[in-house]
């Protein structure tokens, strides 16, 4: 697809006013500057979702979840980047624009596959018509009411007959010559080598169509009604239908209004369909194949909670395994996947049916973590009351200890290994190979979202969360003693940067966990700029001062630049998402819910800390010279001189 261009995205979010977006969605009250709701992505009865109309973002104190508009419609709607973006726009009247302009080739490509998606629409409409109408349809009628499916479910999720015999699609659809050729690239009709005469896929079964993430069907599947085989048959793969990318389910939960942070995955359609009409809309399946790495992305870009529903047969442990093994990559921290096993002989439909939705949330709270899980697999047959049994777990479980994606997952279950093999850790990870080459990027559709203000604090980089909303009893004002500083940054005499030092200076926020304390000099500078950008230009910032070894000193450059083009605070914190993930932002945003600190103040802050930064610059430059050796002495002076006077004129902030 190709790429949103920035500058249209900035436009758009100048375009739409976010307290207007969200309150039609979550019913906002105004708090003092701001407005506050109980959080719509986590459970709370005291609000503490605040949404600040100065700076167009929204941030909750209790879970975290924080961005802008584009973020709130990918979050709150389950929607992609694209999809977020396209609906502001349809909102603002405006015109996505296509970044690259469109080839010939561009094109016919798009005219084939639109012509594809719209046969398997005419596809499903004609399944469905012949669930109602075709002289054989007792039998698929009899079939879905001995399930127990309600019309209205049959409906919501298109369910359709397929008759016996070998060309009622090719006659229903009055396929010509070149829409055959179309509908065996589909998937819908299958060509015979030996006469190259063409016949239908789908005969004498019931078709379940499959929806893609933006609601297009683009394959089926098909279960039999007499004894023939398969028992269920889908779509082969086509251009528009990969398997092991396609949850089935997903789009028809996405339309729901159901706001669940976790979702089930089952094995079969009619799974799904009886969740679903039975008040457990939150649920997908994979479509006949094991759950793939692509699948658990998908997932994890839904929800923090996975719960995948297994027999509890041998095929089920299989499944299970094979899940597990594609799962671990995907697996950050803050996500969870339980393994949920069924009672022998029971499926999630029959279950749901027969007990109704709290024997599955019953079985869901006794479902196993995932470390339960792996670890009692491995240890099957071993006894970890020998040394020797607990040996051969400590080398059986060894390979999964690096899979997580998330450093706190790989932490924790080195602990429970640990304790299961009654080494301590510190042997467990001399037993460990050699760490991997590092990890490819998720895909690039998650990381343009994420760019543009998703962000959802769930589990990891949770700092002091623990501060409501600012109210008008309690302006919030933090202003000084809030503003100490923490880093030193106004430390005269800081002018040893060793090597160590420089490792410091961007902690890996992940590693670094929620780091609290007051925030650095240059976070602080960052927020007067988001109140003041205006500053930039009166009292621009000293050259060269990114290679300080100031914690965020490179954002506070980066977000100097911006400052010059982007005027407004709104705009600027935009552009600010795109550039910054996770914990600094984090702290920046629920930093820039308090009120704006006075001009004059903010001002005074400002300078004071130009001051600092330019004794910060001479020192390190004059380190530099000095390690050099053999100093130019002109220079060598000049330095000291300027650094003298700069000291002199650098006052202490707030003394
Ligand atoms: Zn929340």
């Amino acid at each position: 697809m190709a790429r949103i261009p920035e500058n249209f995205v900035q436009d758009l979010l100048a375009r739409t006013d976010l307290v207007e977006l969200i309150d039609a969605r979550v019913p906002l009250k105004k708090t003092g500057r701001n407005y506050s709701a109980c959080c719509p992505f986590h459970q709370e009865k005291t609000p503490s979702f605040t949404v600040a109309p100065d700076k167009q973002f929204y941030y909750c104190f209790g879970c975290g979840a924080s961005g802008n508009a584009v973020g709130f419609l990918m979050e709150y709607e389950h929607l992609n980047f694209p999809e977020a973006v396209k609906q502001l726009a349809d909102r603002a009247g405006m015109e996505v624009p296509e970044s690259r302009p469109e080839t010939t080739a561009d094109r016919q490509k798009k005219d084939r596959l639109q012509s594809l998606y719209d046969l398997l629409s005419r596809a499903e409409k004609f399944y469905v018509q012949q669930l109602r109408q075709a002289p054989e349809r007792q039998k698929a009628v009899n079939y879905l009411k001995n399930r127990g499916l309600s019309g209205e479910i049959a409906k919501q999720f298109a369910i359709g007959f397929a008759p016996p015999g070998y060309d009622n699609l090719i006659n229903g659809l009055s396929l010509t010559e070149t829409s055959l050729e179309q509908a065996v690239t589909g998937g819908l009709l299958v060509r015979r080598e030996d006469n190259n005469r063409t016949y239908d896929k789908f005969r004498d079964r019931i078709i379940f169509p499959i929806r893609d993430s933006r609601g297009r069907t683009i394959g089926f599947g098909g279960r039999v009604l007499g004894d023939g085989k398969p028992k269920y048959l889908n779509s082969p793969e086509t251009p528009v239908f990969h398997k092991g990318q396609e949850l089935y389910g997903l789009w028809e939960w996405r339309q729901s209004r159901d706001r669940s942070d976790r979702l089930y995955v089952v094995e079969g359609y009619m799974d799904v369909i009886a969740l679903t009409q039975h008040g457990v809309p939150n649920v997908v399946a994979t479509l006949g194949t094991a759950t793939t790495e692509d699948h658990a992305r998908k997932l994890f870009r839904q929800v923090n909670e996975v719960i995948l529903c297994f027999d509890g047969d041998k095929a089920g442990v299989r499944a299970a395994w094979r899940a597990l093994e594609s799962l671990l990559p995907a697996l950050d921290d803050g996500k969870q996947v339980r393994f949920l096993f069924l009672p022998d002989g029971e499926d999630p439909d029959t279950l749901v049916r027969q007990q109704g939705p709290e024997a599955l949330r019953a079985l869901t709270d006794k479902a196993d973590a995932l470390s339960t899980y792996l670890f009692r697999h491995l240890s099957e047959g071993l006894d970890l009351e020998t040394v020797d049994g607990r040996a051969r777990l400590a080398r059986l479980a060894l390979p999964y200890l690096d899979k997580p994606a998330g450093p706190v997952y790989r932490a924790l279950l080195t602990e429970e290994l640990s304790r299961l093999t009654r080494l301590d850790k510190e042997s467990l990870i001399q037993l460990k190979p050699a760490p991997a080459a590092p990890r490819p990027t998720p895909s690039t559709s998650s990381q343009a979202g994420n760019a543009y203000g998703y962000g959802h604090g769930h589990g990891h980089g949770d700092e002091d969360f623990g501060s409501p909303p600012p109210t008008e009893d309690d302006p919030g004002m933090p202003y000084p003693e809030d503003f100490a500083f923490a880093d030193g940054g106004n430390n005269g005499s800081s002018n040893n940067f060793t090597a160590d030092n420089r490792n410091r200076i961007r902690p890996n926020p992940r590693q670094n966990g929620g780091r609290k304390g007051p925030l650095t000099l240059a976070e602080r500078l960052v927020l007067v700029l988001l109140d003041y950008p205006s500053l930039i230009e009166q009292h621009p910032l000293p050259d060269n001062i990114e290679q300080l070894p100031l914690p965020h000193i490179d954002l506070l450059v980066q977000v100097a630049g911006l400052c010059r083009q982007n005027h407004s605070a709104a705009a600027l914190l935009g552009a600010l998402m795109a550039l910054e993930q996770g914990e600094t932002l984090s702290r920046l945003l629920k930093a820039s819910l308090k009120p704006p600190m006075e001009e004059e103040m903010a001002t005074r802050l400002w300078l004071d800390a130009l001051s600092q930064l330019e004794v910060s610059r001479l020192e390190a430059a004059l380190t530099e010279v000095e390690q050099a050796g053999m100093p130019d002495p002109a220079h060598w002076q000049a330095l000291h001189k300027a650094l003298a006077e700069a000291r002199q004129h650098a006052r202490k902030p707030f003394d």
